[in-house]
């Protein structure tokens, strides 16, 4: 459904903007066609530059849990514009969400304010790795941790072996200390600790995987991995960039009686800023520059157009407990889907925690990365074309997870629901 004035900005685009975009996936390489461009988003809507409205599942990749442009977010953003945009001393703002953090995420003492995700978990693994004086770092494949040299890697022919870069311009030497591991698999889990235990700085997981669609833990892998670290000396690092804030109050580790050592978290607490943060027990964190030899810093961290964005953000889950609301959205669009798959005789997994969830073409529950490479993701691009062409706007991708907001509505969902039911009809 291009639109003309997306396509000449598009053309535009390409010819200074590598691929057109600022982050690969706008580009909508994944399920075909060209991107469209947004003129301006209000609620659980995004209005095209052509006029036309889109019920919007992407939510600005997690951080619009209040829908967008949001009036108490926009209103607390107005006050903070009054003082100036970044002051480079500290400000009050930067101890009300230090505070605001920790009183929210029980294994945070601690916490240092960055500018994204990839910061926080580039930071944790720097920090990890300076408390241990250990060098290897244990990650899943399929977890997304941001754009991290050490972290943008998968398994090699073994996963005893260190891992090799998974993109172009990534050395051997800052790929060789990651070892990868299948999710949801407890002897390779256990296997890596027993051969190399005592080199193993830290262990880093999405808290629940979702950048490959959602993943969700076996029963008591989380608590196993939590475990290992502990019998080991390895930090616990739980990446809740997506997660935090919006699975539940405390993230997934208060849903999940978790207590990690490190934990990374971005999104939410920016309320549609740039932001990131990465925090834990108080030892650990301690040993950051100014205190300790481990050096971390940034220009804008702590920004206070950010922390009055992300505070409004919190505050406004709270004073909602928008949880409860949020999970009924994500069961019923999930239940839905179900439903339609079953009535169309398409093979479907619906997984659903609360406002993240996503749709797998497999009659088999979706456990590793391996079962989403089998899964039917051509499926995907047909279900994605289909609903963008009826106003309803998935993530351009078979791999990425859906969000819902507090501004989405049951009729929001209910829409949503047929438009799906269509597509299956039209056995895609
Ligand atoms: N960690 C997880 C789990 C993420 O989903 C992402 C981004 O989507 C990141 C880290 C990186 O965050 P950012 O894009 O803010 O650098």
């Amino acid at each position: 459904m291009e639109d003309r004035i997306s396509h000449a900005l598009f053309e535009r685009a390409q010819k200074r903007i590598p691929g057109g975009v600022n982050s690969p996936v706008r580009a909508f390489r994944n399920v075909g066609g060209e991107p469209f461009f947004t003129a301006k988003a209000n609620g659980a809507r995004l209005t095209i530059v052509d006029g036309r409205e889109l019920i919007d599942y992407v939510c600005t990749w997690g951080p619009a849990i209040h829908g967008h442009n949001d009036p108490d977010i926009r209103a607390a953003l107005k006050t903070a514009l009054e003082n100036g945009t970044s002051f480079g001393t500290p400000g009050p703002l930067e101890v009300e969400m230090a505070e605001a953090i920790c009183e929210r995420v029980p294994s945070v003492e601690k916490v240092r304010m960055c500018n994204s995700g990839t910061e926080a978990t580039m930071s944790c693994v720097r920090l990890a790795r300076g408390f241990t004086g250990r060098e290897k770092i244990i990650k899943f494949a399929g977890c997304y941790h941001g754009h991290v040299d050490a972290l943008l890697v998968k398994a090699g022919s073994g996963a005893l072996t260190g891992g090799y870069p998974d993109s172009a311009g990534i050395t051997q030497g800052a790929a060789k200390d990651t070892i990868v591991v299948p999710y949801n698999d407890r002897a390779a889990l256990e296997a890596v600790f027993k051969a190399q235990g005592e080199q193993i700085a830290g262990l880093i997981v999405e808290s629940y995987p979702a950048n490959v669609g959602l993943i969700l833990p076996d029963a008591g892998f989380l608590q196993f991995m939590r475990e290992l670290c502990t019998r080991h000396g390895a930090l616990f690092i739980f990446d809740e960039v997506m997660t935090g804030f919006r699975i539940s109050r405390g993230g997934v580790q208060q849903k999940e009686a978790i207590h990690p050592d490190l934990t990374a978290m971005g999104k939410v607490i920016g309320g549609g800023l740039p932001v990131g943060a990465f925090g834990g027990r108080a030892d650990i964190m301690d040993m950051l520059a100014p205190l300790g030899p481990v050096y971390q810093a940034g220009t804008l961290s702590g920004n206070p157009l950010a922390m009055a964005a992300g505070l409004a953000s919190l505050k406004k889950l709270d004073a909602r407990n928008a949880w409860a609301t949020l999970d009924t959205l994500g069961k019923t669009l999930a239940d839905g889907i179900r439903e339609a798959a079953k009535d169309a005789g398409i093979p479907a997994q619906v997984p659903q925690s609360g406002s993240l969830l996503s749709l797998f073409f497999s009659e088999t529950p979706v456990r590793n990365y391996e079962d989403v490479l089998a899964s039917r993701t051509d499926l995907f691009s047909k279900l994605f074309r289909h609903a963008l062409a009826k106003g309803v706007f998935f993530p351009p991708s078979p791999y990425e997870s859906w969000f819902l907001s507090t501004a989405h509505t049951p009729a929001d969902i209910t829409r949503t629901v047929e438009t799906v039911a269509e597509a299956f009809k039209k056995a895609l």
